[in-house]
Parts: structure tokens; C-alpha cells; sequence
């Protein structure tokens, strides 16, 4: 966690330089950082691919990434122009060692230009199944050998299941050290994610209310209106449970339910997280019975457009087993959460875009109002928007205007937009310089990985042995299958939603 920026020389690698995720995220990300002041003063960025290009080519594919997806809008010329040249591109392939000795000789100009104090990053924006190749050739080439300024960030998917997780990890563990590794998960480079330590751990009010005592249940809602796209090949390979909940949707609730940390050092962090894995209670056949739902989209309408079902997506069989949707009661079996259900859903083509996460706080012990004073009552609850919306809000009873006492829930909200005028920055800015600062806190580190997979592993098993025979079970455009209502519902609860969609 940074509160001041000094960095060294810096030469970035990328793996992947032409594909969708450099255009779309790191090159923005990137060109931000520089507009900000954030890059170092000397740095070289590398895009390799297989595909023949020259530097220029390359930087024009850039900026027209940075034109079509950096939330600032269109480059600046001028800045572009001082940022861009900077770029380089190699073509190479990956599976090809002889490109990784091309890939030294450019790194040592770098060095020998740059001074001693250079730092690498090598980023994998590369299909997963080329990570160990990439991994092996700059172990054998020596070019990640100094542990202190070579770094690797990996992107996610990190593994499929438990078993490739883990020899993902030893493959990486033999050849670098932890601290040299950066797992990705970009939820955790997410302002408002960021901003729950914050509001947790900087506000004394809070921690005494922070627990099995005085709240009910926590749901996280990660919905999505888009479907799988062109993505079908790659979704149906994965689905809801491994895209979703195995990392993103699991980290915000580690965030959520994790022991104050001592300091903000990134394995204290990252301890606190684990801690509240090893606490959850493991998923028995009764379990994966009652407490999970998956569920899979068939054709409707969002926004006014057809939307196919998922099962005729371009790439996707005819008869997936594919799940679009899930949704997951969670015990976290230590003193501060044991008996509070923490519901986590996530879904594909569902009614509303939006990530929040409902903390709902138990009710007043004994009711003083009169019966028509309370007709509207409603628990306490703590909001915490991700996105569209970025806010915190507290919801409270509050009297309603007038002569007669009538209660009312009213919302206490703090709304980053009303609030500040520096626009936030994407979660990639946040994580890039992150890693060239040497933060790994909103890193996931290999226990972290393992111990998310061994907790899913019987339900992915569970779903992957035993067909469903109800899919398609929700409309494109609904809120997902009636189960999930259900599996809230059998405990006197629903999902909350915000009534917005900025969409
Ligand atoms: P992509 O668009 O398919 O890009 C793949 C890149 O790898 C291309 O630049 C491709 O260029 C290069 N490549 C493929 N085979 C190669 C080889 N043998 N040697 C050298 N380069 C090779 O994929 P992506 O969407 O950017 O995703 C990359 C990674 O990021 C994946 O792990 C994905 O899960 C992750 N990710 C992506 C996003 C996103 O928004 N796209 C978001 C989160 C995570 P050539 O064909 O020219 O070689």
C-alpha cells in the first residue's frame, strides 16, 4: 500500500503484447500512469507476439487500445507521443527458446542504458497453458535471476482446479522466489475494494459491531447483464464457480470477514485473508445439496436485444454442463462469523450489472414504536457498491416528516462521485504500479490460490459428475434461477439490489 511514489528504472515485458487484454487493460493503465506522474522516470515497455510487426505498428495498435477502452478518453498527442516511444515490439513465440536469447540481448541494452538499480516485470497476458513455457525459458535463460528486481505477474486463471493450481505453483516455486511472483486478481486493484480496508480498519466505530453478534447474514452479488460473447470456447471450459467465485467473489469475502491486521505489510495482509479460508467450513454431499444452486441462461431479452441462450453461443456445445450462474451459502467457522451465512452469487445475463456486497445487521432487540409507526421497518444494513455504482451506504430507520412518528429507512451515503473530483483509477493502474513498487498486498499468494480451490473442489466435482438435467434454468434478463431465490429465501432473507442501473 503506497503513500508515496519513488521507482526505479523500469523495463515491463508483456507477454501477450497484442492480444485483447494489453489493449484493453495495461496499455490504458499504463499510458494513465504516465499521465499521472506515476511511471519512472526511465522505463521500457515490450510487447512480444508471434505475429510480425514493427515498433511503430505496434504502438499504433496501442493507442488505439488506449483510444477505445482508457477511461480518460482519446490519448493526448503530445503526451502520447513522449509515452509511446518508450514502446517496443519483438515478435517472437514463446514455445521458441532461441526468442528468449533475442529477449536477453534486448533487456541487457535496457540495463546497461538504464543502471544497475533496473527492474523487470515479465507479465503472462498470455492463454494460461503458455505460462509454464514462459516460465521455464526465463528460468533457463537467466533472466529473472535477480529475486529482488525480477518480477512475474501471472494472470488469472491461476489453475483450473486444485491439482493444476498446485502444479502451476511448484513449477513457478522451483524456478522464483514468492516475493517475485504477482498473481492477479484484479477485483483486489478495485478502488471500493480497496476502500473496505479503509472503511474496516480505519473507523473505530465499526469493529465492535463486526460480528456473529450483531450481524444477521452478508451477501456478495457480482451480476452480470453480458453474456459469454465470443468468449463461449473459454467460458464453457470454466464457468461461474471457476471464472468467479474461486477468486474474485472469495477475496471479497476474505476482505470482509478477515481479523484486523497488526500493520499493513502484504503477507500480514494476506495471512489475515488465509485465515478465513482454513475457517470455512468444508462442503459436505448434504452441503453441495442444499446450499449451492448453479444455473444456465436460455434466450431472452436485455435492453431491448434477442439474447441467445447460452447453449447456442458461438463455441459452446449444444448439450454444456456449463454453469452461468451460482450462488453459494458460506459458513466461516471461528468465533467472529460462526452461524452467520455469507451468500455469494454471481451470473451471466441477468437483470442488472452490478458488484455489491449487504452487510445485514441484526434487529433491534424489542420493538418501542407503535405497529403503525414501523410498517416500513427494515434491519440495518451497510452497502458497499463496487460498481456501477462506487458508494458506501448505511441504511437506517429514520422519522419520517410530519406530525405522526412513522419510520422510514433512510440511506447515510458516501458516494466517491459526490464526494471527490479525481476520478478513480481502474483496477490495472493500481496493480501496475503495484508491482513496480514491490507491493504485493492485493496479490494473491500460492497458499491463498490452493486453499480457494480445495474449498470449491467437492461442488466443482459435485456439478461436473452429476449432469444438470433442469439447465437452461433462468431467462437472459431475469434475476437467475428461482433455487436462488429459494436459497435465500429458506432463511427469511433476499437478495437486496440497489434500484439503479448506470449502466
Ligand atoms: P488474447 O487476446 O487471445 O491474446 C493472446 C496473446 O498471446 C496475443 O498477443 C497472441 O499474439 C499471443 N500469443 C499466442 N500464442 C503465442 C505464442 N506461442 N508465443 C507468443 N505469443 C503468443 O488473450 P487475452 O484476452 O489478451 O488474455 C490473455 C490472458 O489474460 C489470459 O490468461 C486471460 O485469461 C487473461 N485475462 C484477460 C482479460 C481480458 O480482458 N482480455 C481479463 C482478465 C484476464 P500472436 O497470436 O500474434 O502470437
Amino acid at each position: 500500500m503506497k503513500t508515496s511514489i519513488s521507482l526505479s528504472p523500469t523495463i515491463i515485458v508483456i507477454f501477450g503484447g497484442t492480444g485483447d487484454l494489453n489493449l484493453r487493460k495495461l496499455a490504458p493503465a499504463l499510458y494513465n500512469l504516465y499521465s499521472e506522474g506515476y511511471m519512472p522516470e526511465k522505463y521500457a515497455i515490450i510487447g512480444t507476439a508471434r505475429r510480425p510487426l514493427d515498433d511503430d505498428k505496434f504502438r499504433n495498435t496501442l493507442m488505439e487500445g488506449v483510444n477505445s477502452f482508457s477511461r480518460t478518453g482519446k490519448v493526448h498527442k503530445d503526451k502520447w507521443e513522449s509515452f509511446s516511444k518508450n514502446i517496443y515490439y519483438q515478435s517472437s513465440d514463446v514455445k521458441d527458446s532461441a526468442s528468449f536469447d533475442e529477449l536477453r540481448i534486448v533487456i541487457e541494452k535496457f540495463k546497461d542504458e538504464f543502471g544497475p538499480e533496473t527492474q523487470i516485470v515479465y507479465y503472462l497476458a498470455v492463454s494460461p497453458d503458455l505460462f509454464p513455457a514462459i516460465a521455464k525459458r526465463l528460468a533457463k535463460f537467466k533472466l529473472a535471476e535477480n529475486e529482488d528486481n525480477c518480477r512475474i505477474v501471472v494472470e488469472k486463471p491461476f489453475g483450473k482446479d486444485l491439482d493444476t493450481a498446485r502444479e502451476l505453483n511448484e513449477l513457478l516455486k522451483e524456478r522464483f522466489k514468492e516475493k517475485q511472483i504477482y498473481r492477479i486478481d484484479h477485483y483486489l486493484g478495485k478502488e471500493t475494494v480497496q476502500n473496505i480496508m479503509a472503511f474496516r480498519f480505519a473507523n473505530s466505530f465499526l469493529e465492535p459491531l463486526w460480528n456473529r453478534n450483531y450481524i444477521d447474514h452478508v451477501q456478495i452479488s457480482v451480476t452480470e447483464q453480458l453474456g459469454v460473447g465470443d468468449r463461449g470456447g473459454y467460458y464453457d471450459g470454466s464457468g461461474a464457480l471457476r471464472d468467479m467465485i474461486q477468486n474474485h467473489l472469495l477475496q471479497l469475502l476474505c476482505i470482509i470477514g478477515m481479523e484486523t491486521p497488526i500493520n499493513f505489510d502484504a503477507d500480514e495482509i494476506r495471512d489475515k485473508k488465509v485465515d478465513v479460508l482454513k475457517a470455512m467450513r468444508p462442503f459436505s454431499a448434504e452441503d453441495i445439496r442444499f446450499n449451492t444452486v448453479r444455473g444456465q441462461y436460455s434466450k431472452g431479452w436485455i435492453k431491448g436485444t434477442e439474447v441467445p441462450a447460452y447453449r447456442s453461443e458461438k463455441d459452446v456445445p449444444d448439450d454444456s454442463n456449463t454453469e452461468t450462474f451460482a450462488a453459494i451459502k458460506f459458513f466461516v467457522d471461528n468465533w467472529r462469523w460462526k452461524g452467520i451465512p455469507f451468500y455469494v452469487r454471481t451470473g451471466k445475463c441477468l437483470t442488472q450489472s452490478s458488484s455489491l456486497i449487504t452487510i445485514q445487521f441484526k434487529d433491534v432487540p424489542h420493538q418501542v414504536f407503535p405497529g403503525g409507526a414501523a410498517e416500513n421497518w427494515q434491519q440495518n444494513r451497510l452497502i458497499i457498491s463496487i460498481q456501477p455504482e462506487m458508494s458506501i451506504r448505511l441504511q437506517v430507520q429514520g422519522k419520517r416528516p410530519g406530525l405522526d412518528m412513522i419510520l422510514n429507512p433512510v440511506d447515510m451515503v458516501f458516494d466517491y462521485k459526490g464526494t471527490y473530483t479525481t476520478e478513480s483509477p481502474e483496477a490495472y493502474e493500481t496493480l501496475l504500479l503495484d508491482v513496480m513498487t514491490g507491493d504485493q498486498t492485493q496479490f494473491m499468494r500460492a497458499d491463498q490460490v490452493e486453499i480457494a480451490w480445495e474449498l470449491l473442489m467437492p461442488v466443482i466435482n459435485a456439478w461436473e459428475q452429476k449432469k444438470s438435467l433442469s439447465f437452461p434454468n433462468y431467462t437472459a434478463g431475469s434475476v437467475g434461477p428461482e433455487n436462488a431465490e429459494a436459497l435465500i429465501a429458506r432463511d427469511g432473507f433476499h437478495w437486496f439490489t440497489l434500484p439503479l442501473n448506470k449502466d
